[in-house]
């Protein structure tokens, strides 16, 4: 197994090998239940599912965590405005995502704790951090992380090139009892419009911030030090240079090694997001009639460090690419047992090189198709290896095909249309068989031209 990927700390391609030499360990941020999560996020989520997966058929067991944020202003704002408890609210979302989950064909993270489960963890870890020097409580009773105290802060996210001064600091009005603007919130003192959803700590009534959840929770599943750490690159700065600040305060020890950021998911050149109010959710899409299933293959066709843009014509190309890959499969013997890369890939090997580069999933899919090609001319030329091999990119591409649909299904006039057309191209009318292809296609048919004919092929 040679997997390589882009670590935002060395800003390098970097291997991605298990530290201890056994299970690989690494924390995922994971949502905040307030909302459906729409697709935007769900890139992220599929992007981490295939780092996981290309490892597993790599035969490198993993350890997975995930979060779920479930107290922070929004939950809480939009749990009172719903008249619902903060649990029954949350418990809610939390629910819905796990189905869309389902539906997108992740794998369940092996840990998923949440927040408000974790709060004597996180108390004991800001504990340990007052008591170290490296925080302090305010007069109002918030207890904040001194970033000063911490010269390496900023490595991450480059955030000193960028210089963080008082300027340009994020601003909060809520908290204007920091020593610097640079300071943030672990634990922030309990406020009118929290209502019920307050805990008792050594700094009095308050609730955690949101960076203290994972620096608390991934320590405790995964141990101070561990293999890597991912989420969207939104998350870079401040999330993750605040939780690496925490966590190596706390700990005296790095925190994670490697770090795996998704670019974002893009609608007409903004971030797909809530404030932007440009999102598709699953259900969105299930009503314009795309399954989860396309929507997981239109996510990952393009490479996760470049900017994806949302557009529909990519779930129309990815209907057809998975019907094609399904005629494909039923073409190829059928596979025994787990799919491993270490029994051979076949000609699929360029595939699965290309997903060991830098999960580099749209080469897999070129060399995918490229392949198909060869077999679609010639069928009697896969080999057992070549089932296998394209079993391992599917097992770990997480792509579900769909069933396959009868190519005779074509109605009558559809079946006399292509053989005008067939006909029209005998006779090297070209401009008849054009129209005729454009008629197939409007009544939602494609002709497609072989050695042994054509076959027609619903849209
Ligand atoms: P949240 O529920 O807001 O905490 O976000 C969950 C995950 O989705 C985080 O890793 C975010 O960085 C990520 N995310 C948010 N918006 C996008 C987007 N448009 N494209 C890709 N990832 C995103
Ligand atoms: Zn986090």
């Amino acid at each position: 197994m040679t997997l390589k990927i882009h670590d935002t700390l060395s800003d390098s391609l970097q291997p991605v090998e298990a530290q201890d030499g056994k299970r690989f360990r690494f924390y995922c941020c994971g949502p905040t239940v307030y909302a459906a999560a729409h697709i935007g996020n769900f890139r992220t989520f599929v992007v981490q599912d295939v780092f996981r997966r290309v490892l597993e058929v790599g035969g490198i067991p993993t350890m997975h965590v995930r979060n779920i944020t479930d107290v922070d202003d929004k939950t809480i704002r939009e749990s009172i405005r719903s008249g619902k408890s903060l649990s029954e609210f949350t418990d809610f979302w939390a629910d819905k995502f796990h189905r869309d989950c389902e539906a997108l064909n992740l794998l369940p993270p092996h840990i998923e704790p949440g927040a408000v489960a974790h709060i004597p963890e996180q108390i004991e870890m800001i504990a340990s951090l007052v008591e170290k020097g490296f925080a302090y409580r305010s007069d109002e009773g918030s207890v904040y992380f001194r970033v000063e105290s911490f010269p390496e802060y900023g490595r991450l996210s480059r955030v000193k090139e960028r210089e963080l001064t008082t300027d340009s600091a994020p601003t909060d009005a809520d908290e204007p009892d920091r020593e610097s603007m640079a300071d943030f919130a672990m634990w922030k003192a309990a406020k009118a419009e929290d209502g019920e959803n307050v805990w008792e700590s050594p700094w009095g009534p308050g609730r955690p911030g949101w960076h203290i959840e994972c620096s608390a929770m991934a320590v405790k599943y995964l141990g101070p030090s561990f293999d890597l750490h991912s989420g969207g690159i939104d998350l870079v700065f401040p999330h993750h240079e605040n939780e690496i600040a925490q966590s190596e305060c706390s700990t005296g020890q790095v925190f994670a090694r490697l770090w795996l950021h998704v670019v974002h998911l893009m609608v007409d050149g903004q971030k797909m997001s809530k404030s932007l109010d440009n999102l598709y959710t699953l259900d969105d899409l299930a009503e314009r009639g795309y399954s989860a299933a396309e929507c997981r293959y239109a996510l990952i066709a393009g490479h996760y460090r470049k900017h994806l843009n949302f557009q529909f014509s990519t779930l129309d190309a990815a209907r057809g690419n998975l019907q094609r890959l399904a005629r494909l499969q039923e073409r190829l013997p059928a596979v025994e047992g787990e799919p491993l890369a270490s029994k051979g890939t076949g000609r699929f090997q360029g595939a699965w090189e290309a997903l060991e580069d830098n999960l580099n999933v749209p080469k897999c899919l070129g060399e995918v198709f490229r392949v198909a090609g060869e077999i679609e001319k010639n069928p009697e030329s896969a080999t057992e290896a070549d089932a296998m091999g394209l079993a391992c990119v599917l097992r770990a591409t997480g792509l579900v095909l769909p069933e396959l649909e009868a190519a005779t299904e074509a109605p009558a006039e559809i079946q006399e249309l292509a053989e005008a057309r067939a006909q029209a191209r005998q006779e090297k009318n070209w401009a008849e068989s054009d129209r005729l292809r454009d008629a197939l296609a409007e009544a939602g048919w494609q002709v497609k031209d072989s050695k042994e004919g054509w076959v027609l092929e619903k849209l």
